[in-house]
């Protein structure tokens, strides 16, 4: 099929010309800054799209917009073809079929790491707890924290509260993972549990949309890589294409400065 007869449904999550903006200052200096000026963005089912970019070039503003954190001043937010954008819509309903997770790794603190896991399910979507457990240890086991479900967060290394708060993000199975530089709060050293997991969630088929600044990564794991600048996607494409030859001076800079 070409690409002008695929339908714009078969994205799962179509970002279509989204402009976002913060008030800023206040009395006569009171402004917006424009984050997002109009961006146009794909995700398909089964893929990885890294979303790359300058710190503050508004990676999580668009993040958090897809989660529902954040209204849009106009466009639209389609997943499967619905427009979540529109203040009408169920967001628990769209947020159920959607996962984020942070820099910071958000865990309770006074919860155990299986308690942290099935919290949502049992008490936002009412399972009962021994299908909760049942869920919430399988997913541990998928994390390799299988062996680690009574600990308490600060019982955890770093990269093992992040992989929990992942495991958090899947148990409900959601249909898009949503991951905002997930790896920027770790130890060099545990960086690499964490993208590992990632990789595999990746090869079984996740979707996500990632925020990230390792661009072996992304080198590795992205179908497309989008670079975001002055508030729109300056270059998209895959990973040997902006990152190993890129073809806008700006994405050039950014790269250069990465180093
Ligand atoms: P990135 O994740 O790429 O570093 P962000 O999306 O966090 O970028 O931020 C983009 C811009 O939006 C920054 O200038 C930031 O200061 C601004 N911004 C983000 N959230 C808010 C907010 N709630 N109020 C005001 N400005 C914000
Ligand atoms: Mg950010």
């Amino acid at each position: 099929m070409s690409a002008a007869t695929v339908p714009p449904s078969s994205a799962l999550l179509s970002l279509r010309d989204v402009h976002k903006s913060f008030p800023t200052g206040r009395g006569r200096r009171a402004g917006r800054t424009v984050v997002l000026d109009g961006v146009d963005l794909d995700v398909r089912e089964h893929a990885c799209v890294v979303l790359v970019g300058a710190s503050g070039s508004g990676k999580s503003t668009l993040l958090r917009v897809v989660d529902l954190l954040e209204d849009v001043d106009d466009g639209q937010v389609l997943l499967d073809g619905v427009d979540v954008a529109d203040p009408w819509v169920d967001a628990d309903a769209v947020r159920a079929r959607l996962a984020m997770v942070f820099q910071a790794y958000n865990l309770f603190p006074h919860l155990s790491v299986l308690d942290n896991v099935t919290l949502a399910p049992r008490v936002v979507h009412r399972r009962p707890r021994e299908e909760a457990e049942a869920a919430g240890r399988a997913t541990l086991d998928k994390v390799g924290l299988g062996h680690k479900v009574g600990a308490f967060p600060d019982q955890l290394s770093g990269g093992e509260q992040q992989r929990a708060a992942i495991a958090r993000a899947l148990v409900g199975g959601p249909e898009l993972l949503l991951l905002d530089e997930v790896t920027s709060a770790l130890d060099p050293e545990l960086v690499g549990e964490v993208l590992d997991l990632l990789r595999t969630l990746r090869d079984e088929g996740t979707t996500m949309l990632v925020a990230t600044h390792e661009m072996d990564f992304a080198r590795q794991v992205a179908d497309e890589v989008v670079f975001l600048h002055d508030g729109r996607v300056h270059e998209r494409g895959t990973p040997a294409q902006v990152l190993d030859d890129p073809q806008r001076e700006r994405t050039r800079e950014f790269l250069r400065r990465l180093g």
